[in-house]
């Protein structure tokens, strides 16, 4: 099978990521073997790339925003029949024993394993992965509108969650991709009166958060017409951190949806910054509660998903964009016509 392959981790600049061809996988008894339609590109992907996230082997194949249709399936699988459609996330599996797991808390598991950093993902033409971890994808989106609430969606919705907003709270986001242009039109739907100030430095980027419903829109360093209650950060950069608690009110939280940030959060003065109980929570990945409970809710708001979209081919080229902020809204990678 045609697959895209990451050989040695080095800046994106380099185009580190290669053609290849790799064996088409066999699945488990538990397992169903897809065909990629399409993937999305994520941060997290550059982030493995240029050495942030180590990826637990090389070569490996990124991608885990995964659109597929069943080809093939173990024998004892039952969730689905082939041809049915599917989509991946970043949670391959988990153990399901550990204490975390047993509290819904699989996305700190120990055990888990992670979709293109521990094990193949979807930069290919096929993947396997157990039943349990692939879900049914509302039949409303394309193959490529799908492919960004995977991930970008699903983290979204659980930074969302961790937020724990009520109607009527001033809401800050700081950065303004893949995941942020999906949060806007989550809080729209759920929290009608909560203004949505939205921080980022890109002219586009403000134009599309405005179109969607934000009451203001600014950089980064800029005052907005009034304190947040909640702010959430998407971006890579560690003075925005800073920056959101900055504007945070008193007793507000700042939920941090990234994996790793490419610049150090600076020192923060403890009583202009955090006293007052604000308070800072990171999100970590995903549970399949995340999914299940994201692209229903999806389909009913219903979400429409900004997305460009690229051959496979181009990977390099595209988190390249990504990387300098050039891309509209979320990438997608065309995998299979
Ligand atoms: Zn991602
Ligand atoms: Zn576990």
């Amino acid at each position: 099978m045609k697959a895209i392959v990451l050989n040695k981790t080095s800046p994106i600049e380099e185009r580190p990521l290669e053609a290849a061809d790799l064996p088409i996988p066999t699945p488990d008894d538990n397992q169903i073997l897809v065909k990629v339609s399409v993937c999305g590109a994520c941060h997290t992907d550059l982030d493995e790339i240029e050495g942030r996230l180590t990826p637990t082997r090389l070569p490996i194949v990124l991608g885990h925003q995964v659109v597929a249709t069943v080809a093939d399936k173990g024998k004892a699988v039952t969730k689905f029949e082939t041809g049915d459609r599917v989509g991946i996330t970043w949670l391959y599996s988990a153990c399901g024993k550990c204490d975390f797991c047993q509290r819904g808390e699989e996305n700190l598991c120990d055990q888990a394993k992670w979709t293109g950093k521990d094990v193949d993902g979807g930069y290919a033409e096929y993947m396997v992965i157990s039943e349990d971890f692939a879900y049914l994808l509302p039949e409303r989106f394309s193959d490529s509108e799908a492919a960004p609430l995977l991930c970008a969606g699903v983290i979204g919705y659980r930074t969302l969650r961790l937020a724990e907003i009520t109607d009527g709270q001033i809401i800050g986001l700081f950065g303004f991709g893949a995941s942020a242009h999906i949060v806007i039109q989550i809080i729209k739907y759920k929290f009608p009166n909560s203004p949505v100030f939205v921080f980022t430095k890109t002219a586009e980027h403000a134009k599309l958060a405005e179109s969607l419903g934000a009451a203001w829109t600014g950089r980064s360093g800029d005052q907005p017409p009034a304190k947040l209650n909640k702010a959430m950060d998407f971006t890579p950069v560690g003075e925005c951190v800073r920056d959101a608690l900055a504007v945070l009110d008193r007793g507000g939280r700042l939920v941090i949806n990234a994996i790793r940030k490419e610049t150090p959060v600076p020192a923060l003065d403890y009583a202009r910054y955090l006293w007052l109980e604000r308070e800072i929570k990171s999100v970590a990945n995903v549970t399949r509660a995340d999914a299940e409970g994201f692209l229903p809710l999806a389909a009913q708001i219903p979400i429409v998903p900004t997305i460009e979209e690229f051959p496979l081919t181009d990977a390099n080229e595209v988190l390249i964009k990504l990387k300098h902020s050039k891309l509209r809204a979320a990438a997608v990678l065309k995998v299979c016509e």
